[in-house]
């Protein structure tokens, strides 16, 4: 049998349903939790399966980041101004190449009035605003900078706003953002089904999604889904052989951010229906030598000696750009004043020097070429200025007190670490998409399991904050059946 005769059923085969519900929500993570309430609330029976043993997913586990903004209530709260078109701009510069505008635009349009939601059920935000770059990871701040919007050049062409949204917790902040929203969803009547692997996906003759056969504790069940099936079962970057054929390059970070079950069923189950997956090499590629934020005086410079990159930005946008344009392979260089060992990941000293001069011959690279790079960076920064890269000026030291180190950013010494960001084409109204861009009637997704706001360029939030969003846009057109 192929996999795609293992993954669809014909309804005629089906002699009888076990159960029948309005809608089934296939994966209890973000994107499941939310579309499972929306389509609750709407009014719609809901059946979530869930194959593991309990509620949350990858999402559980996460920093509990969400990428909103165009002007919540927690930006104007703590003094920032925002606005989708601004929100926009700076996603549609960043998320791509070649953006998804579909979904872009209406993740900006509706950040204000998703945050209220999630607020509503419970989420609490600290009105308190961390200074530190990107992620607090030892704070219950609200509001951070989680991307690139403050840095060069994303700073030039959108107004800079922080958009990371944290739930108010020291630590565990996914664990409070999921339980709020479980609890939520118990309290509006989902029902739940645990131990339950969707296995496959029910259609009738006109190619309608009509129901699911799920693997239970009790053995097989034929689920009718009257008005719809979500799928929200997360992404593949725990599957090398997907990975292998989609996004090779995945396979180089050696931390896998995610659960076992990011096996990319929820992806082939609806590939095994007509739909089609986009963007499926794309993902989030984090190199996460920061903090200690002093290594942010230090230059970047790849295997020719040659920088190419403003350090300030996010870790993700420096590990996507060294994995994806220079091989894998970079390092960064700093001198004795702001050498310091990264907190969250171990690190390899390629060469210690010192002099520049030494340092380069040790790299084994060209004579001349870092001592020109060195002294070019330098000379600029002496006087507070980065004409290549634009560097924040609190970060623009020259590099000149000895001894001299280059730290080893090649992905096979560091732990880069990656989750995919590929998967169903939907629309923006979460329905998934054929090849010839129709909707596939009854099936909708959402989360990982389908390709998201961002191709490259991810900032921190923007993965709980497209499932939390399409989740509950499917939520909502599956109990409306539109
Ligand atoms: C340590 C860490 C920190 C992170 N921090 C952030 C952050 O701060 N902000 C952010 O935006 N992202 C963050 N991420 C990424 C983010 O957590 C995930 O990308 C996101 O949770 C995916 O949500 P989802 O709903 O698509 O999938 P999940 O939350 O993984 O949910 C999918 C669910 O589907 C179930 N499932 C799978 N297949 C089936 C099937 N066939 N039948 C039934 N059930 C099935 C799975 O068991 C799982 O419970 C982080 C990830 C990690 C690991």
């Amino acid at each position: 049998m192929s996999e795609v005769e293992l993954l669809r059923r014909d309804e005629r085969d089906v002699a009888a349903w076990d159960l029948e519900v309005d809608v089934l929500v296939v994966g209890y993570g973000c994107a499941g939790v939310c579309a499972a309430i929306e389509a609750r609330e709407a009014g719609a029976s809901v059946l979530v399966l869930e194959r593991s043993g309990g509620a949350g997913g990858t999402s559980i586990n996460s920093g509990g980041f969400l990428y909103l903004g165009g002007g919540t209530i927690l930006q104007k709260a703590l003094g920032f101004d925002d606005s989708p078109e601004n929100m926009f701009k700076y996603m549609m510069a960043a998320c791509g190449p070649e953006p998804d505008e579909a979904l872009i635009a209406p993740y900006c349009e509706g950040s204000v009035a998703h945050f209220e939601w999630i607020l509503a059920r419970g989420v609490p935000y600290k009105e308190s605003f961390f200074a530190g770059a990107h992620e607090p990871f030892d704070s219950d701040d609200g509001l951070v900078y989680s991307g690139s919007e403050h840095v060069h050049p994303f700073s030039e062409i959108a107004s800079p706003a922080p958009r990371g949204h944290a739930p108010q917790s020291i630590r565990d902040k996914g664990a409070l953002f999921m339980n709020r929203l479980i609890a939520a969803a118990e309290r509006v009547g989902v029902e739940p089904a645990f131990q339950s692997r969707c296995d496959a996906l029910v259609t009738a003759s006109d190619g309608r999604v009509v129901g699911a056969i799920a693997a239970t504790l009790e053995g097989e069940q034929r689920i009718r889904a009257r008005q719809g099936v979500i799928l929200t079962a997360g992404g593949f970057i725990y599957n090398d052989s997907m990975l292998e054929r989609y996004a090779p390059l995945l396979l180089q970070c050696k931390h896998k951010v995610g659960t076992e079950t990011d096996d990319g069923l929820g992806i082939r189950l609806g590939l095994a229906v007509g739909g089609e997956a986009i963007r499926m090499e794309a993902g989030d590629v984090s190199m996460a030598i920061f903090p200690p934020n002093s290594l942010r005086h230090g230059i970047f410079i790849n295997h020719a000696g040659q920088r190419f990159l403003n350090e300030d930005v996010y870790f993700g946008r420096a590990g996507e750009i060294i994995l994806l344009h220079h091989g894998a392979r970079a390092y960064l260089v700093v001198d004795d004043d702001y050498y310091g060992r990264p907190l969250n990941f171990p690190i390899e000293i390629a060469a210690v020097g010192d002099t520049i001069e030494e340092l380069e011959s040790e790299l084994g690279l060209p004579t001349g070429v870092l001592q020109s790079t060195v002294s070019f960076y330098n000379e600029h920064a002496a006087k507070g200025e980065d004409p290549l890269f634009h560097k924040l000026p609190q970060y623009l030291t020259p590099i000149t007190k000895a001894p001299f180190g280059a730290l080893d950013l090649s992905s096979e010494n560091l732990v880069y670490s990656a989750f995919t960001l590929g998967g169903l084409r939907i629309d923006a109204n979460a329905r998934v998409l054929s090849a010839s861009g129709a909707p596939i009637p009854g099936l909708y997704a959402a989360g990982r399991t389908t390709s998201g706001i961002a191709k490259q360029g991810y900032s921190s939030g923007m993965s709980l904050g497209d499932g939390s969003f399409f989740g509950r846009i499917a939520g909502r057109h599956a109990a409306s059946g539109s």
